[in-house]
């Protein structure tokens, strides 16, 4: 039996056939999901973000008539905000109706290759590969391939492909890399392609994850201004966070404040920690609001968590 059909067996037994986006060809729930999982995991999506979404925005219409900050706002907690821009900016360009063709699809804001042939795979039923991370970990492994760039490894996964099964091969891809050719320890014994696969018996020597350097630390200080029972913030134009509500982050102490304390934030790149100070209005804002009102606001999670520190430190009411 070839490699192909062994997987394709493989996933009609074990495959995770019951998530919500395997069980539709609404091509916005697929290409939803593909955007939610770029960044975070299956669980997360599926428990937090998916449904909540969907039923903010059940169609890409709905998103395309959605001002960006309720877009912006039903993502909050999930981070990677540009992901959101770009949806609102998809929805709005496509006038709420994805294509159908890779070509015009990799046009669109926010959609790569593999989201394209993704999208036109799992929605259309077209004969193409996908080629995320954890597909082309096993490539690397099944062919043993120690130097890969992108032009080979699409050979290879076209190579791989099941022509009479692209679907069901592109979803085995995703759940084998994720459930059996993990990053660490994958289990060969139990993998479907472990008869014809070069990688089998050293599969840490291809594609081992890279060695992440120390993540620097940046250091500011937040302003929770104070007027006349208000908060004063401003719309971040930075491209991590462009779009959500916030404190404004300065680099000097100001001349008179109360500490409030400290927070601390990772991302990708750098780690934040903010010293949080309340202090008299001192610095132009876009806008005053109450608690209540800042709370329906799109903001980030470090913003939330310099309010929580802000509240906590109001007197017992
Ligand atoms: S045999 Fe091992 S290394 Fe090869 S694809 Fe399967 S789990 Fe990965």
């Amino acid at each position: 039996m070839s490699p192909q059909e062994k997987l394709f067996e493989w996933y009609n037994a074990f495959g995770r056939h019951d998530l919500p986006w395997r069980n539709t060809t609404d091509a916005y729930h697929i290409y939803l999901s593909e955007i939610m999982l770029q960044q975070t995991q299956v669980k997360t999506v599926v428990e937090r973000f998916y449904f909540p979404f969907l039923s903010a925005f059940p169609t890409l219409q709905d998103v395309a008539n959605a001002h960006l900050d309720d877009v912006l706002k039903k993502w909050e907690g999930l981070g990677y905000y540009t992901r959101a821009r770009n949806l609102h900016h998809t929805a709005f360009t496509c006038k709420g109706i994805l294509p159908q063709s890779v070509e015009e699809l990799i046009a669109l804001k926010g959609i790569g290759k593999s989201t394209a042939h993704a999208i036109c795979v799992f929605a259309y039923h077209q004969t193409l590969p996908i080629l995320d991370a954890n597909v082309k970990r096993i490539l690397c492994r099944f062919f043993g391939l120690h130097v890969s760039n992108e032009k080979e490894l699409w050979e290879k996964a076209w190579e791989l492909l099941h022509v009479k099964h692209p679907y069901e091969h592109n979803q085995a891809m995703m759940d084998l890399g994720s459930m059996i050719c993990t990053a660490k320890k994958p289990m060969c014994a139990k993998c479907p392609l472990h008869v014809k696969c070069l990688g089998q018996n050293e599969p840490e020597m291809y594609r081992l994850p890279k060695k992440k350097a120390p993540v620097p630390v940046r250091k500011k200080i937040a302003l929770v201004m104070q007027k006349e029972g208000k908060l004063g913030l401003v719309q971040r134009k930075e491209r991590l966070l462009h779009g959500l509500w916030g404190f404004v982050q300065i680099e000097e102490l100001p001349a008179k404040y109360t500490k409030l304390g400290t927070v601390q934030h990772v991302y990708t790149h750098f780690k934040l920690e903010l010293e949080v100070l309340l202090c008299e209005s001192i610095q132009e804002v876009e806008g005053w609001f109450d608690v209540e009102e800042i709370e329906k606001l799109a903001i980030s999670t470090v913003d939330k968590k310099i309010l929580k520190l802000f509240t906590a430190s109001m007197p017992y009411q």
